[in-house]
């Protein structure tokens, strides 16, 4: 057996032989869903469990209480899983969060089983609200991500695939302001801003003809007046401009406010908009060299794992903040049949069982042999840097 052959038993070993911690863990988290920054039982089994194994960890990093650093080992290459934790509200751990924070400890823990002879440093980041907040994207800007040479983080889904795509995502908040008149006596005396919305809606909705087939504009009116006899005098609404392409979404920044500013001209309402460019969601950029180490190792474990996602990408995740930072893979495990999309109840209950459970010790298996090819193998390494370097 080859130096790496081995090394890849040895940390599969280590994830068996921790088998029943990860899924009780795993379960314990399910059982107790906490929702976008009140993670606080979570990331304190998460890190006590990892000081437990002799990992350092620092606790709260980034000015957010339930985000996490553990590390063992010193120097490069750093290798990081990502964990989150976080639940939905009202349906809980609908989105699987608990399996893939486990995974991310079976994988760490299983690197620190083989660094003492590769060489370089596990690390495990604890990132909380993935879905309501995007937490990557606020610790991306703080630096969490900075130092690491991959970045690793695995979804449980429908299908087994080890490149997936992710929309950059932008919000903008916008308001009109008009002047209130009576309805029906002084019409003439009023500028209506909900008018002026209405033709800013329908003008995106022209607009959504003209843009690549890739790209999303959605939206919804939050103010559209308070009294029926009343000329609007003030209307407002949030729209999110999706593309898997970073640039073209700048590009479509453009045209969408083209679209406000018409409405504004018409109507004579003043417009008012604000673009969330702080919590701005940057496109996935999965690193196909890394993904293909990946999709080996899973294969070696008997499933049939996709090179790609086929259909076309839908949601967006703070993963892609990530990704823009440091080369990095977001594969999907298939823990559920296609009929039980995530974000479900379904999929809640998929997540506590036997086949999640297989999932996660796949996926952390699968993530730790990768890990050893990152360790041991230079070629891969350039490769992946180059990749990066000339995606940038
Ligand atoms: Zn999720």
């Amino acid at each position: 057996m080859s130096r790496l052959d081995d090394l890849k038993k040895r940390a599969v070993d280590e994830i068996e032989a921790h088998r029943d911690q990860l899924v009780e863990l795993s379960l314990r988290i399910h059982a107790n869903p906490e929702t976008a920054f009140r993670e606080a039982k979570a990331a304190g089994w998460l890190t006590d469990y990892l000081e437990a194994e002799g990992f350092a960890v620092e606790r709260g990093i980034c000015q957010i209480g339930t985000a996490f650093r553990a590390s063992y080992g010193s120097g490069r290459p750093r290798v990081a899983f990502l964990a989150e934790y976080d639940a939905l509200a009202g349906i809980g751990h609908g989105c699987g969060h608990n399996i893939i924070a486990m995974a991310s400890l079976g994988a760490a823990i299983a690197t620190k089983a083989i660094v003492p002879e590769a060489g370089g440093t596990a690390v495990v980041i604890g990132t909380p609200a993935e879905e309501a907040a995007g937490g990557k994207v606020l610790m991306a800007s703080r630096g969490a991500f900075d130092d690491l040479d991959v970045a690793m983080l695995v979804h449980p889904g429908n299908r087994d695939v080890a490149v997936t795509y992710a929309l950059a995502c932008l919000e903008l908040n916008v308001e009109y302001f008009g002047r209130a008149a009576h309805a029906a006596a002084r019409p003439e005396a009023g500028i209506n801003a909900l008018d002026a919305l209405v033709i800013a809606y329908n003008s995106v909705s022209a607009l959504r003809q003209h843009i690549r087939d890739s790209a999303r504009i959605h939206g919804i009116i939050t103010d559209g007046g308070q009294a029926v006899n009343v000329v609007p005098e003030h209307a407002a609404g949030v729209f999110l401009l999706r593309d898997e392409d970073d640039d073209y979404l700048d590009e479509l920044k453009e045209k969408v406010l083209a679209c406000f500013r018409a409405g504004a001209e018409a109507t004579g309402a003043r417009l008012e908009y604000r673009w969330g460019e702080e919590a701005r969601y940057r496109a996935m950029r999965s690193n196909r060299a890394l993904a293909e180490a990946y999709r080996r190792n899973m294969e070696a474990l008997g499933r049939q794992v996709q090179e790609r996602d086929s259909g076309r990408s839908l949601g967006s995740t703070d993963m892609g903040n990530v990704s823009a930072l440091v080369p990095a893979i977001h594969p999907t495990v298939a823990i559920a049949p296609p009929d039980v999309p995530i974000h479900t109840p379904e999929f809640r209950d998929v997540s506590a069982s036997q086949a999640g459970h297989r999932g996660l010790l796949d996926a952390a298996k699968a993530m730790a042999m990768t890990a050893v090819d990152v360790l041991l193998d230079a070629d891969l390494r350039r490769r992946i840097e180059e990749e990066f370097r000339g995606g940038q």
